[in-house]
């Protein structure tokens, strides 16, 4: 594709006029003021490489960065375990051993207990509402503030809009069903499952399969219909529960490391912006556009037996969740300035949203 085609396809209309300017001057490093330097960078993953969705987004991401710059900017993908294990990104790209990468901040709530307010919370905001936060409500600021000191800067880069409550080997009638379970959660979803009685573990996407298969775990979850399909979660639990409260709409980050940053040209560190923000995009439309097909294919193909959480469940998570977030809150002063942050604009959304989203689907017929 052409690199002025492909920004306009990402709805980089700004990018590419200022390119097409560039592009008047065809090798011109001096007249018309862009550096010919390149750069070659390498980007980690915690996924397996080009998984569907997210590995993939973060395919698309590199791809996009080294086709706008016009190949000033190279990025190499490397997936989960290439060149480091997919829980060592966030320290991998901070020490500079790979330039940028790609993950998701409620992994790192180890390092920074704010961490997984900037990817999703449970009960807290879907993907709309985070991109609002992020983008227009002060979340990113909050966000860059909180990674600074580990001479990273985030990006949102993606998201796979309201997850699934994971598969299950046996079904759960009530909240008793939980007790005792083991199950693959990771961030303050597994927190919350330890205080009504589960057992979280956590486990990078690609041993979750083999983990509940021979039953290490009796339950997971890991994102929804398109991606559990591709791992084959089906074929080692036969219940799909919904809905994802545990991430509503998590925000996948494109970390960089700060001087590697600082060290491009203006422009290429627009670029590296702008596609960022461009792929927040593409991957939700993605997920949006997928889901369904997959879901249809889990119960009508797979014979999967697809069912809501209980509302008794349902409502034990949540106010076990409200615990959860605000203990994390008051031990932690960047998670607290986080999570009041989150609620306010969480009130605000949902005061929108009972007119405009919500209105609109109950009556959409
Ligand atoms: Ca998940």
């Amino acid at each position: 594709m052409k690199r002025r085609e492909l920004l306009r396809g990402a709805g980089l209309a700004a990018v590419a006029t200022s390119l097409a300017a560039c592009g008047a001057n065809p090798g011109g490093a001096s007249g018309d003021g862009v550096s010919s330097q390149k750069f070659a960078w390498k980007m980690v993953t915690s996924w397996p490489t080009n998984f569907p969705g997210l590995g993939t987004g973060a395919a698309a991401l590199a791809e996009m960065i080294t086709q706008a710059s016009a190949g000033r900017l190279t990025v190499k993908v490397y997936g989960a375990g290439e060149l480091v294990p997919a829980f060592e990104v966030f320290d991998a790209v901070g020490r500079g051993t790979a330039e940028m990468g790609h993950s998701a901040s409620y992994y790192w709530k180890g390092k920074a207990a704010a961490a997984p307010f900037f990817c999703a919370v449970p009960f807290g905001l879907n993907a709309q509402e985070m991109n609002g936060w992020l983008y227009n409500g002060g979340g990113l600021e909050l966000w860059r503030e909180l990674y600074a000191p580990f001479g990273l800067v985030p990006f949102p880069a993606g998201n796979t809009g309201v997850q699934m409550a994971g598969w299950f080997r046996k079904p759960i009638e009530s909240l008793a069903s939980l007790k005792g379970l083991k199950m693959r959660i990771p961030g303050l979803g597994g927190e919350v499952m330890a205080r009504v009685g589960a057992v979280p573990v956590n486990l990078p996407g690609a041993e979750i399969f083999s983990s509940l298969q021979a039953g290490a775990i009796d339950a997971a979850e890991w994102v929804g219909p398109y991606n559990d399909l591709a791992f084959g979660l089906h074929r080692a639990a036969k219940f799909c529960y919904y809905p994802g409260w545990q991430e509503p709409g998590p925000t996948l980050e494109c970390m960089v490391n700060k001087a590697a940053l600082d060290s491009l040209p203006k422009d290429l560190q627009d670029i590296v912006a702008l596609c960022c923000r461009a792929v927040n995009d593409a991957m939700l439309a993605e997920y949006t556009a997928r889901n369904q097909q997959a879901l249809d294919a889990l119960v009508r193909e797979h014979g999967v037996d697809l069912r809501q959480l209980p509302p008794d469940v349902l409502s034990a998570l949540r106010k076990a969740s409200e615990k959860v977030l605000e203990e994390v809150a008051s031990a932690d002063p960047m998670a607290r300035r986080a999570l009041d942050s989150m609620r306010a604009f969480r009130s605000q959304a949902k005061a929108w949203h009972a007119v405009s989203e919500e209105s609109y689907y109950a009556n959409r017929g």
